[in-house]
């Protein structure tokens, strides 16, 4: 069983101002499905694992019987993946305010636009291509960080609850070099906090 690109729930124009249709189009149609495609080119040469759930293979990466060459390419293409399929869902334009992260959030940061705050300063100085996170550790706290490339919480046991994606395809045609503007629209998308 392949991994295959999760449809939206919503349409490309759905997030429109703050993120336009055609990057919505080309990040889902283009950058997401050719990490899909080359995990499966990855995963292709050991049947045993290639069924597994991904958050499962980046947990275990180290541990995993591949070539130093496929690890690699799971942790790049499997890490593209799995943040781009959680990406698309916390922009859902149908989602509700989630309570329970938003207390959480408040307890571990004094404030919703404390955090914010402390996240897009790491979004805008991730350098180069990147994502920022919120995720949960094995005790379940909160933590932000900023992650090179495609690499995913789960490489280090952590469990990702919001990803912003900062490499330049994900807001570039409209934003140009104004990754901050991008960040700022970003929050306003969001209908989670
Ligand atoms: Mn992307």
């Amino acid at each position: 069983m392949k991994h295959t690109l999760p449809q939206l729930n919503y349409s490309y124009d759905a997030l429109e101002p703050h993120i336009d249709t055609k990057t919505m189009e080309i990040h889902h149609t283009k950058h997401h499905q050719a990490y899909v495609d080359k995990l499966n080119a990855a995963l292709e040469k050991y049947p045993d694992i290639a069924d597994k759930p991904i958050e499962e293979l980046l947990k275990n990466l180290n541990s995993l019987k591949v070539d130093d060459a496929d690890r690699t390419a799971i942790r790049n293409h499997g890490g593209g993946h799995v943040n781009h399929s959680l990406f698309w869902k916390l922009l859902d334009p149908s989602n509700q305010k989630d309570e329970q992260l938003v207390t959480d959030i408040n307890s571990t940061f004094g404030s919703t636009e404390e955090f914010k705050k402390q996240f897009s300063d790491i979004a805008t100085k991730v350098f180069g291509s990147g994502w920022a996170w919120l995720a949960r550790d094995e005790s379940g706290k909160l933590h932000i960080h900023g992650m090179p490339n495609q690499d995913s919480p789960y490489l280090h046991g952590h469990t990702p609850i919001i990803g912003l994606d900062v490499w330049e395809h994900a807001y570039y045609l409209k934003y140009q070099n104004r990754r901050p503007e991008y960040i700022e629209n970003f929050w306003k998308g969001l209908k989670l906090l």
